[in-house]
């Protein structure tokens, strides 16, 4: 056990202890407690209230556990309302962790099968000019190789797609020096709603969700975390769940742990003009480095994002002029005539976990810490890094290890249920990464990234095998429409 200044000084207390956010006890003269704890434990308190927290609160509550959610604004008000909203499998981590995007393209189909009625298919258009770093076949075989991945996430095959069939299908899309495009499909979700949704699937499975109540002091038995002060409440768990997201690290220290992590910040530009491209589109950015998104949706259309190293503190994240500047260049260079305005931007901090490395290159894992083993503190737990794609899976992660804790033996079965309570019918057998495998890779980023590149060199030369013997054909327009049909 490494006792860290924080629990070193809850260890010497041995009344119960309400430590406020800035780490001072708010116990009387007399040591006891200033604040009553009249709460009856719950098995599970949850920190956090976007996507992953409230998976966590469904996925205990379906196990019969009596849970209770703690989050600061509303359902899925963090960095799940910043996020580009799709529910994607992360064809670009195959450059560098293609383990990840096997596990999360696996979680997609749970999220699929199990929210499908909030989730949208969108065709995603990747133009390809003359100038662009990455050329026709080195896309292709990128697409090739999420195709083996697609079924999972109930995708479809990418398409090959002349200059004249982007045009068409992209109307006003600069055609000088285009030579080509691939198309792919993810799924758009309003984020929000679906952390909305989850949480009211955890309440109607009995868990108790306190909106506009961030947990402001935690409660202390000796070292043993056992519960928070949120709301004006004091809410005594048996396990405590840290879900708050890029936060987790702010709500660790509120018990005396800490949580590095690499936050990247990201920002959209949001023209709330629906209807600004008929499809997706990946854009190769005007650094050439990195691509953004253009996503029409119910929400606008949505131009982003960036990804740069964020402030520690993720309240203090903010879109710089830069940041527009770089995205409005970006989209322009491919319309012309693209609005010099747009609307709104949003930002927010993506959660990724510390670790050493490029920042183009870190791995989108995620992890469940016991701080028991961690920090000496009991009764807390931390789920840290991952998406919005698997936050199923990363639910079912930390319910398990709070279940663990509790000795309980029930399984998660969120992927057996919709969110609105139907049986889900078929479950395709689909492996998921070997765990091992994963686990090695994950501390050796340098293996990870030849792992990947591995895959996709030997995928590169069976690509340029079938183009020579002409088995890459392209679609056209009418068949494009035909592949991407809703079911
Ligand atoms: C620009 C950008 C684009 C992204 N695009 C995608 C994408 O398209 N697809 C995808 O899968 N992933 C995407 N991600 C990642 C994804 O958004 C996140 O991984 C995911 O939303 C994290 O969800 P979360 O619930 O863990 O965190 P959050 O959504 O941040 O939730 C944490 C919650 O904790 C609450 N909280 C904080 N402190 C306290 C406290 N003291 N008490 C109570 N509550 C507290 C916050 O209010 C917040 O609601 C993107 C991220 C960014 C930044």
């Amino acid at each position: 056990m490494r006792a860290t200044p924080g629990n070193r000084a809850a260890a010497e207390t041995s009344a119960d202890s309400i430590i406020s956010l800035s780490g001072r006890s708010l116990t009387g003269r007399d040591g006891k407690p200033t604040l009553s704890l009249m709460s009856a434990p719950f098995d599970v308190i949850v920190v956090g209230g976007g996507v992953t927290g409230a998976g966590v609160a469904r996925d205990a509550a379906l196990r019969g556990l009596t849970v209770a959610l703690v989050e600061r604004g509303a359902p899925g008000c963090g960095t799940t309302a910043a996020s580009t909203h799709l529910i994607h499998g992360g064809m670009r981590y195959l450059l560098y962790d293609r383990l990840t995007t096997h596990e999360t393209c696996w979680d997609c189909g749970h999220i699929v099968r199990t929210a499908g009625d909030l989730l949208t298919r969108l065709p995603i258009v990747w133009p390809v000019y003359r100038d662009h770093a990455r050329g026709l076949e080195t896309v292709e075989t990128l697409l090739e190789e999420y195709d083996r991945f697609q079924p999972m996430k109930h995708g479809r095959r990418h398409l090959r797609l002349s200059a004249e069939t982007c045009a068409r299908l992209v109307p006003g899309i600069k055609t000088e020096g285009l030579i080509g495009a691939l198309s792919f499909d993810e799924w758009w979700v309003d984020a929000e709603d679906l952390a909305r949704r989850t949480l009211e699937s955890a309440k109607a499975a009995g868990a108790q969700i306190l909106l506009g109540a961030p947990a402001e002091a935690v409660l202390r038995a000796g070292a043993r975390f056992i519960g928070v002060r949120a709301g004006g409440r004091n809410l005594r768990g048996r396990v405590t769940v840290n879900a708050a997201g890029p936060w987790v690290d702010k709500v660790a220290r509120l018990a005396g742990a800490s949580l590095p992590l690499r936050l990247m910040k990201g920002t959209h530009l949001v023209y709330r003009d629906q209807a600004l491209s008929p499809v997706g589109l990946l854009l190769e950015a005007e650094d050439r480095s990195r691509c953004i998104f253009v996503v029409p949706s119910p929400l606008g259309t949505w131009v982003g994002p960036t990804d740069l190293p964020g402030p520690d503190d993720p309240d203090e994240a903010r879109t710089t002029d830069d940041e527009i500047a770089y995205l409005t260049r970006s989209v322009r260079r491919y319309f012309p005539r693209w609005p010099r305005h747009h609307d709104a931007t949003i930002v927010g901090s993506r959660p990724i976990l510390g670790q050493p490395g490029a920042e183009n290159l870190l791995s989108r894992d995620f992890e469940v810490f016991d701080h028991e083993l961690r920090d000496g503190i009991p009764g807390l737990l931390t789920i840290g890094g991952g998406k919005m794609s698997d936050y199923r899976l990363m639910a079912e992660a930390a319910t398990d290890a709070a279940c663990r804790k509790l000795g309980a033996a029930a399984h998660g079965t969120t992927q057996l249920t919709t969110l609105d309570g139907r049986p889900v019918a078929a479950i395709p057998p689909w492996p998921q990464p070997a765990p091992a495998l994963k686990r090695f890779l994950r501390a050796r980023p340098r293996l990870r990234r030849l792992h990947a590149l591995a895959h996709l060199g030997a995928a590169f030369a069976s690509h340029l095998a079938r183009r020579a013997a002409g088995s890459c054909p392209e679609t056209d327009e009418a068949a494009f429409r035909r592949h991407y049909a809703t079911d």
